[in-house]
């Protein structure tokens, strides 16, 4: 065996991914690429009902745009026969039970070890039937689920993230692996995969610490190898509050959508939760080079979408105009006035999408906003606008005139005739506004 590292990132194709599902992508895409390994999408489609292409294709999209690039993919539909070979081993060594108890009467069973002060785990009470009373069960209710018998001692394992990790193989309802219709769960198929994908690194979100330590056993069961367990934190919202019911509003493909660059999201979900400042990072690489894991705490993450409008901002102004003469052009701006136009907006803008609107400002120009005590002031300035082509020295000059002829100064000078030319009080410099408000001139 060789000691490459491979990990994978293992999404249901039940939904869109969201920035929960992006941080287990990114850990262990970053954890491969930083020692020259291998990374798996591996596409976890046991469940044919939930299961669609249609988030398939999504994820890879999602993937693709942020730039995270499998090795290949894998699905767990395709190798459905492993994980019923890797089921019987299991009923040959006596670690795998069929049990025929229905939802309600496990509900009673819990309920009652609850009001009794126990834990509510499974009681095992169908390792207990004869093998007429389950063909009885399953004349009754059809096939029952089958479960791992765990052993009952503790499961142990140094996490990434978490440190010494230990459940006591006691506390833990022995898992159901594969379902009364026949449907094999990831739990099972997830051992399968990693083991004979040579899987040496495991991230994933700390809602699967309890599946780890039952999937520990499976693998041991199996003759696999264990490999290297990290979970990491949820993300809560900005005040601490659960985000789980809020991560559908925050798929990667809605924020693509508002118009949030990857490199915003890369930079924060790569150092959210550890404890290096969030910098904005433009290249893979330094992201590659600079990721640690052991830098990521446990304690639950705060998580802002807002903070990716800043980072998005300042993304933006790295740019050079051929990185966006293609949006600019599409919005109908002579590639002449490109260079202008982008030098103008490029810090005034949070997303591409904002540039519509200045694009719209100067071609069609703005609803002047215009004070009352302000009518006359703009009106006379107005009609001191020099004639002809606007310029760099347009500016200048024409507030110099009005100046000289209002005798008014300063802001009181400037604002309302920034605002009657731009409708907003604040903006990029109105030099270099002024021949950009030409291009509607030179219209007509
Ligand atoms: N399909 C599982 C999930 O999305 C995979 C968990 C794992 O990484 O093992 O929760």
């Amino acid at each position: 065996m060789s000691d490459k590292t491979i990990t994978r990132f293992a999404p249901s194709p039940t939904g869109w991914i969201h920035v929960g599902n992006l941080r287990t992508a990114l850990m262990n895409y970053l954890i491969a690429r930083k020692a020259g390994g291998e990374f798996i999408l591996r596409i976890d489609d046991t469940d044919p009902v939930r299961s669609k292409e249609e988030y398939v294709d999504g994820i890879k999209r999602d993937l693709d745009w942020l730039g995270l690039h499998w090795d290949r993919v894998e699905r767990q539909s395709l190798r459905i026969e492993k994980y019923h070979e890797a089921a019987q081993e299991l009923r040959d060594m006596g670690r795998f039970y069929e049990a025929f108890e229905t939802p309600t009467e496990l509900d009673l069973k819990r309920k009652k070890q609850l009001n009794m002060g126990k834990p509510p785990v499974y009681d095992r009470a169908a390792l207990a039937l004869s093998d007429d009373e389950k063909d009885a069960l399953r004349e009754e209710r059809g096939s029952g689920v089958w479960r791992f018998k765990l052993v009952h001692e503790r499961i142990v394992w140094n996490d990434g993230i978490l440190g010494d990790v230990s459940i006591d193989g006691a506390s833990v309802s022995d898992p159901v692996l594969i379902r009364g219709d026949g449907q094999i769960l990831y739990t099972l198929a997830s051992v399968v995969d990693d083991t004979e994908m040579g899987v040496t690194h495991v991230v994933r979100g700390s809602d699967h610490v309890t599946n780890t330590g039952t999937q520990i056993q499976i693998m041991q069961a199996l003759g696999g190898t264990v490999p290297q367990f990290a979970h990491h934190s949820l993300l809560t919202g900005p005040q601490g509050e659960a985000l789980s019911k809020r991560l559908g509003a925050l798929a990667l493909k809605d924020l693509r959508a508002e118009g949030i660059a990857p490199q915003a999201l890369l930079s924060l979900m790569s150092r959210l939760g550890s404890s290096d400042p969030v910098e904005l990072r433009t290249e893979m690489q330094t992201l590659i080079d600079g990721f640690d894991i052991s830098r990521f705490g446990s304690a639950p993450t705060k998580f802002d979408a807002e903070d990716l409008k800043p980072l998005t901002a300042h993304y933006l102004q790295t740019l050079a105009l051929e990185d966006v003469a293609d949006d600019i052009r599409a919005l109908g701006v002579p590639d002449d006035q490109a260079a202008r136009f982008w030098s103008v907006t490029r810090e005034n803008i949070t997303t591409l999408h904002d540039l519509e609107g200045w694009w719209k400002m100067f071609s069609e120009g703005a609803e002047p906003a215009i004070e009352d005590e302000d009518r006359a002031f703009i009106a006379q300035a107005m009609a001191l606008l020099p004639e002809g082509a606007f310029t760099d020295d347009t500016w200048g000059t024409w507030t110099a005139v009005v100046k000289e002829e209002t005798g008014r100064k300063g802001k009181g000078l400037f604002m309302p005739l920034r605002k009657a030319l731009t409708g907003q009080a604040h903006g990029p410099d109105m030099s270099a506004v002024m021949p950009l408000l030409q291009v509607v001139k030179a219209r007509g």
